[in-house]
C-alpha cells in the first residue's frame, strides 16, 4: 500500500516528518500512517505540476492522445477494481457492494471526459465589422484539486478526469481520514502514461495542507468538494491570488412524495436516498416531506423497512448500513441525534451500534413531528438520520422543500406528469430527481444552487471550469 506523497511521478516523505493515521472505522484498527504534506511539500507539487504544465512534452500532448491516456487509466481501473474497492471500504467504512459501485462509476468518468479530450473547441464569432473572431477553450492551467472522504475516489475522478482531458496539471488534496485510494489513483495514473508531475497527490489536514494549496500563488483554480463552513474559507483563501475556485458543497435535500405517487417505488427511493452510503451523501435526501393524506402509511412503511437494514461487517454481502467514516463523524451525528430526541419524535434506531465490538456504526434513525426551526431540519447532518415532514397541497411542499440554506438536489415522488415538471421547475436545486433519486452519470451535470456551490462536476459543464476563454480577432480590413 503506497503511503508517501506523489509529487513529479516519485514518492517522498514529508519534509516536516509528519504522519497521519488511517483508521478502518469498522475495526477501529489503524490501517497506514501516510505521510502528511506540509506546505514546503505542497509547494514542490505545484512546482511540479507547473514545470509538466509549461514542458513541450505536456503541451505538446494533443487532445486525442491525453484521451487515450484517460481511456488506457479507465481500463487499468477496471482491471483493478476489486483491489480499489477493497481499500475504499477499508478505509472509508461503506459496504463493499458500494465501493465496486464507485469504483465502476470512477471508470465511466475517465471514459466518458476521455471522449472530450479532442472535441474541447471554441467557435467564430460573426462579428460587425467583418473582422474573424473566434474563441478558443484553453486550460486554467495548475488546478489544486481538494475532496472530502465520503467518495474518496469517485470525487478524486470527478475532479481529476476532466481536468486532464482540458489540458490543465493537477495537486490532488485528498482528506486526511481517506488518503489510500487517491494515492493508488495516481500511482495508476502514471503507469497509464501520464508524465511526471501531471498529477501529484498530496495527503494532509485541511487547515495546513489544504489551505497551503488555495492559498498558492502558482495555482490557477481550485476544485473543492467539502461543507459549506469550509467552501466559504476556500473562497476567502483564493481570493488574495485570484484564483478560479468551483464549489460543490453541502445539502440537505428534499425528497417530496405525493399522494399519487407509486408509494412502494417511493418509500424505496425515500430509503435508499437516506440511508445509502450511511447517509454520508452530499445529495442524502434527508427531508422527506410526505402529502399528509399518505403521511402515516409512509412513515409505517418506512420504518418497516429502516428496521430491516442490516448493521454489520462491511465486507458481508447481507450488510447495508456500514460504519460511519471517523469517531468524530460518529460523535457528530450521535450529537444531531440527542438533539432530535428533543425536537421531534423519534420512530426508529437512534443509538449507536458495534459490530464485534467495534465500529462507529449508527442505526438507521427516522425523526417525525419535528418542531419547526429544529437542527435535524435544518442542518446537514452527514449520517443515517431522516426527518419527516409533513405538507397539505403543492404549494406548501414546494415552499418547505425550498426552505433551505441549501440547493444540491431535490426528488419529487408523483405520476402525475404536469405536476412532475411543475414541481421540479420550481425546486431551488442544481438536480431534480422525478420518480427516482440518488442517481448519477459521466454525462448529467452535477452542483449546487445557493449555499450549497456553484460550477458543476461531470458532464460537459466540468470541462467549463477547467478552461477559459481566448477570443482572437483577426484584422481583415488592411
Ligand atoms: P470538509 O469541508 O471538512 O473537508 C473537505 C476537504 O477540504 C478535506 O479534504 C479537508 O481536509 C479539506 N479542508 C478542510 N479545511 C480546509 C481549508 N481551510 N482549506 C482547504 N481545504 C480544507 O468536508 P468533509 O466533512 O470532509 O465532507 C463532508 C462535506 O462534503 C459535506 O458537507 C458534504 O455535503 C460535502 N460534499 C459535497 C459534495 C457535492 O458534490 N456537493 C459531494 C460530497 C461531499
Amino acid at each position: 500500500m503506497r503511503t508517501e506523497l506523489l509529487i513529479n511521478g516519485e514518492w517522498r516523505k514529508a519534509a516536516s516528518g509528519r504522519r497521519l493515521d488511517v483508521v478502518n472505522p469498522a475495526t477501529e484498527e489503524t490501517l497506514a500512517a501516510v505521510e502528511s504534506a506540509g506546505a514546503e511539500d505542497v509547494d514542490a507539487g505545484v512546482a511540479a505540476a507547473r514545470a509538466c504544465f509549461e514542458s513541450d512534452a505536456w503541451q505538446q500532448l494533443a487532445g486525442r492522445k491525453r484521451g487515450a491516456l484517460l481511456h488506457r487509466a479507465a481500463d487499468l481501473l477496471e482491471q483493478r477494481a476489486k483491489e480499489f474497492a477493497d481499500v475504499e471500504t477499508r478505509q472509508n467504512g461503506k459496504p463493499l457492494f458500494e465501493s465496486k459501485i464507485d469504483v465502476a462509476q470512477t471508470v465511466e468518468v475517465f471514459r466518458y471526459y476521455a471522449g472530450w479530450a479532442d472535441k474541447i473547441g471554441g467557435e467564430v464569432r460573426p462579428v460587425e465589422a467583418g473582422d474573424l473572431v473566434f474563441t478558443e477553450r484553453v486550460p486554467v492551467g495548475v488546478v489544486g484539486a481538494i475532496v472530502p472522504w465520503n467518495f474518496p475516489l469517485n470525487l478524486a475522478g470527478w475532479k481529476l478526469a476532466p481536468a486532464l482531458a482540458a489540458g490543465c496539471t493537477v495537486v490532488l488534496k485528498p482528506a486526511p481520514e481517506t488518503p489510500l485510494t487517491a494515492l493508488m489513483l495516481g500511482e495508476l495514473l502514471g503507469e497509464a502514461g501520464f508524465p511526471a508531475g501531471s498529477v501529484n497527490v498530496v495527503p494532509g489536514d485541511g487547515p495546513t495542507t489544504g489551505a497551503a494549496l488555495v492559498r498558492h500563488p502558482g495555482v490557477d483554480k481550485i476544485a473543492f468538494t467539502g461543507s459549506t463552513a469550509t467552501g466559504k474559507q476556500v473562497m476567502r483563501d483564493a481570493a488574495d491570488t485570484v484564483k478560479r475556485v468551483t464549489l460543490e458543497l453541502g445539502g440537505k435535500s428534499p425528497n417530496v412524495i405525493f399522494a399519487d405517487a407509486d408509494l412502494k417505488a417511493a418509500v424505496r427511493g425515500a430509503q435508499t436516498g437516506i440511508f445509502y452510503g450511511k447517509g454520508e451523501v452530499c445529495a442524502a435526501g434527508s427531508r422527506l416531506l410526505v402529502e399528509r393524506s399518505v403521511h402515516d402509511q409512509v412513515v409505517d412503511e418506512l420504518v418497516q423497512r429502516a428496521r430491516k437494514l442490516t448493521i454489520g461487517d462491511p465486507f458481508d454481502k447481507t450488510t447495508r448500513l456500514g460504519a460511519l467514516v471517523s469517531k468524530r463523524q460518529h460523535e457528530k451525528v450521535l450529537s444531531y441525534i440527542a438533539a432530535g430526541r428533543r425536537e421531534a419524535n423519534l420512530l426508529v434506531g437512534g443509538n449507536a451500534a458495534k459490530v464485534n465490538g467495534k465500529g462507529f456504526y449508527v442505526e438507521a434513525t427516522v425523526f417525525a413531528d419535528a418542531k419547526p426551526g429544529a437542527s435535524i431540519v435544518e442542518e446537514e447532518i452527514f449520517g443515517p438520520v431522516l426527518a419527516v415532514i409533513p405538507f397539505d397541497d403543492l404549494e406548501e411542499g414546494v415552499r418547505l422543500a425550498n426552505r433551505s440554506m441549501y440547493g444540491l438536489a431535490a426528488g419529487v415522488w408523483t405520476k402525475d406528469i404536469q405536476k412532475a415538471f411543475t414541481v421540479a421547475r420550481r425546486l431551488r436545486a442544481g438536480t431534480v430527481w422525478i420518480n427516482t433519486y440518488n442517481l448519477y452519470d459521466a454525462a448529467a451535470p452535477f452542483g449546487g444552487f445557493k449555499a450549497s456551490g456553484f460550477g458543476r462536476d461531470l458532464g460537459r459543464e466540468a470541462l467549463d471550469g477547467y478552461t477559459d476563454t481566448r477570443t482572437i480577432w483577426v484584422g481583415l480590413r488592411g
